[in-house]
């Protein structure tokens, strides 16, 4: 018999292999995009036509290609990204194993556009994986590709595809994944002439509502532990958001989203109790890894992983998640706008890679460092609707609390002493009731009989219009006309007098807020640094006991909006070393 082995033609291998990497429009459009990213893009546009199955186009602005890049791009194992095998173990970007474009091209009409700095632009085609024209072009930055006619050659597989609906599902998954994961890219996302989604560049709570929506917001439970093994960060829903589908789960590991029944199954455990049957919980969680400890690899579509320690990482996550959901019971989170460090207030756990245990605390309250174990009863009392403080209940004496060198309130309990700064206690308690009215919309001002008038400057103006939605949502009704201000009414709270002190020292503050923090942030704690009750100054016994029964009341009573303590205490113990020592 003759030699029947033969080696198959390179557009047949393609075809074959685009059967791995090309299923339908939507791992189509996930190459296209990850591309971008690597590209270094910061600006992305996608523009889609019949659920892609006539149009995918992808424009980027990244660094673009040379004309004879671009040809190579569309050859098998062509690639940027690695040149030997262990790069494949330490690989960052999206892409590397060089068959994307190759596969795509194979079965697709293709046209690319590309410039990079050296070269002017230029434009090739090509169908079914045979280079049919090129020419220059005068595209500007990056790259446009065009996918068109996807499966054209493969008419079964054109076939297979499902209803343009269903399609069109997968594709917006593929865009959540990688618009979630990329916060720091702008995207714009047309379907059929419409845009549907336009995402500026933003933080990743921001880039999650823009998504999902505002009924997203209250339920985000920020999460972030350290451990040696891994990092875990993001946000849970909180269990009240869980759905029945698991529409809402989003696991990324070192930023690529991945699936993984054992992250899923950590994660479920977390929540258990809290769920009702067939529900399940949310989350959007990133776990940063060193990458010499997984295995990207084992799948075509890398969205499944292999880690060298699953059962380390399985305990770790589930203690995060726990520990996460445990701060949220007891301290409801109001506002995860503002740095996520402070929403974990007491000592993160380092977690032992090997028994990593992460106590969760549900008595947590502001008392915790006192010793004596009846004091687990005392919130309750600072808790209740009363406005009259008992912190003395047991003599049933008077409440003693009184004001020391204009500057420090001090209380007491049955065998602690605690002085509270009074204004950073304010600061604490006005940030919040802010940040409640932002986020409530919950107007709250009164009008004044004859406006105040202030004339901005440039850079006033510019930050007034960044944060203009606060000024209204807290209270302030101001026109503008040309650079001066009209302010109708003002958030009560707020004296006539010290209008325009206020105004004037919200716009003068240089507005270089980190990602993690908002504009509403930004606005609440200026505000309440401006309006706050100041050291130095003295106040009634009423005043006394406002500040201490709202500081109270607080979702986080300890810290200053800045993150300074607020109170200290001195229990029994303390205040007999101080003798004894
Ligand atoms: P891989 O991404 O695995 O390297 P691909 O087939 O997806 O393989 O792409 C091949 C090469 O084409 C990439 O390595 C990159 O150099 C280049 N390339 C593809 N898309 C772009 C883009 N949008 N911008 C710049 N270069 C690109
Ligand atoms: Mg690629």
């Amino acid at each position: 018999m003759s030699d029947i082995i033969k080696i198959l033609p390179s557009d047949v291998s393609n075809k074959i292999a685009a059967g791995e990497v090309v299923q339908r429009p939507s791992s189509v459009l996930k190459e296209l995009i990850e591309n971008s990213i690597d590209a270094n893009s910061t600006r992305i546009k996608i523009i889609i036509k019949d659920a892609g199955k006539n149009l995918i186009q992808v424009i980027d602005n990244g660094e673009g290609m040379s004309r004879n890049d671009m040809h190579l791009s569309f050859i098998k194992h062509a690639t940027s990204k690695i040149s030997k095998i262990e790069d494949i173990f330490s690989i960052s970007s999206m892409g590397f194993r060089g068959e994307a474009l190759a596969a795509i091209a194979s079965v697709s009409m293709v046209e690319m556009e590309s410039i990079n700095d050296n070269q002017n632009g230029h434009f090739i085609e090509i169908n079914g994986g045979e280079l049919l024209s090129e020419k220059e072009s005068n595209i500007q930055e990056g790259t446009s590709i065009k996918i068109k006619n996807i499966f054209y050659n493969v008419p079964a597989r054109r076939n297979f595809l499902k209803s343009d609906f269903v399609e069109l599902r997968h594709i917006l998954d593929v865009f959540h994944r990688l618009a979630i994961s990329h916060p720091e890219i702008e995207f714009s996302f047309i379907n059929n002439e419409e845009e549907i989604f336009y995402l500026k560049e933003e933080s990743l709570n921001k880039r999650i509502i823009s998504i999902f929506g505002e009924k997203i917001r209250e339920n985000l439970i920020p999460i972030n532990e350290s451990t040696q093994i891994a990092n875990i960060s993001g946000f849970v829903l909180k269990p009240e958001f869980s759905k029945k589908s698991r529409s809402n789960q989003f696991v990324f590991v070192n930023n690529r989203f991945i699936k993984s029944q054992f992250i899923s199954h950590s994660i479920f455990a977390s929540f258990v109790g809290l769920l009702k049957d067939g529900y399940h919980p949310g989350y959007f969680l990133f776990i940063d890894i060193d990458p010499t400890k997984i295995d990207v690899n084992v799948h075509p579509n890398k969205t499944e992983i292999k880690f060298d320690d699953d059962q380390n990482l399985y305990s770790i996550i589930n203690s995060s998640v726990k520990h996460c959901l445990g701060i949220y019971q007891v301290s409801p989170v109001l506002d995860f706008d503002k740095d996520p460090s402070m929403d974990i207030s007491y000592d993160q756990v380092n977690s032992k890679p090997t028994n990593p245990t992460i106590e969760i605390n549900s008595e947590f309250n502001p008392f915790e460092v006192f010793n004596d174990e009846e004091i687990n009863k005392v919130p309750g009392d600072y808790l209740s609707s009363h406005n009259k403080l008992k912190l003395n209940d047991d003599n049933n004496q008077a409440l003693k609390i009184f004001q020391i060198l204009n500057k420090f309130i001090v209380s007491t309990n049955k065998s602690s002493l605690i002085i509270i700064n009074q204004n950073l206690a304010h600061q604490r308690i006005l940030y919040e009731s802010f940040l409640k009215s932002i986020f409530e919309n919950s107007i709250n001002s009164q009008k004044l009989v004859f406006p105040i008038e202030l004339s901005l400057t440039k850079k006033q103006l510019l930050l007034y219009n960044k944060i203009i939605d606060e000024f209204k949502s807290i209270g302030f009704e101001i026109s503008l006309k040309n650079e001066l201000m009209h302010v109708e009414s003002i958030p009560f709270g707020i004296e006539k007098n010290n209008v325009e002190e206020v105004i004037e020292n919200i716009l003068n503050e240089d507005f270089n807020v980190s990602n993690d923090f908002s504009t509403a942030d930004f606005f609440a704690k200026r505000l309440s640094k401006i309006t706050s009750i100041k050291s130095g100054q003295k106040l009634n016994l009423d005043e006394q006991e406002y500040i201490v029964n709202h500081l109270f009341s607080c979702k986080e009573p300890n810290l200053s909006p800045d993150n300074k303590q607020i109170f200290i205490t001195l229990n029994k113990n303390d205040i007999e070393n101080k003798f004894n020592g």
